[in-house]
């Protein structure tokens, strides 16, 4: 069986989503919020742009809680989002305009080290690439090139996930 997509009380998943559908609304501003995971809201940071940089004490807050983030395109969780896990989130969340996207740790006592979230920022890039390349090949002999292509990220972290123990969920928002 699937472990459940998350273990987060109901009202603190409420609290979340509600902050969720807050920030998806943005344009061009990507916002993260740090959430405890008893629901209370423990930090807010705004980027212009695609990628939210912590400070050291903020990453400090990011241990044992919940982080989530709008994406400002349809995609799941990028590398770099991926990355944070090595801080021991209880999660990290990307929420966009049309999924929720969820990630954590199997075994949360033991996290991933900086080497191997090294290696799977490696390979997620390596795997995003190949999948593009394959996708723009297929496009050309089917003449799809019109079409929208599909969330390359996602399918990255469902052959990823369990290689590096993390429990990966997409659903519909
Ligand atoms: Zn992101």
């Amino acid at each position: 069986m699937l472990p459940a997509r998350t273990d987060l009380a109901a009202n603190v998943l409420r609290k979340i989503e509600k902050a969720e559908n807050g920030i998806v609304r943005h344009e061009l501003i990507e916002e993260t919020v740090i959430f405890h995971i008893r629901g209370d809201e423990l930090l807010r940071k705004r980027a212009r742009g695609v990628v939210i940089h912590f400070t050291d004490e903020e990453l400090v807050r990011v241990a044992g809680n919940i982080v989530t983030h709008n994406h400002l395109e349809i995609g799941s969780l990028s590398a770099h989002d991926a990355c944070l896990l090595q801080h021991k989130p209880y999660e990290v969340r990307v929420v966009d305009e049309q999924y929720r996207y969820s990630m954590r740790l199997d075994d949360p006592s033991k996290p991933l080290s900086q080497q191997q979230s090294a290696t799977m920022q490696k390979e997620a890039h390596r795997l995003e690439r190949e999948l593009q390349d394959e996708l723009a090949e297929r496009a050309l002999r089917q003449g799809e090139r019109g079409k929208t292509s599909p969330d390359i990220m996602h399918e990255v972290w469902l052959r990823l996930a369990s290689k590096y123990g993390l429990i990966y969920h997409r659903e519909r928002r």
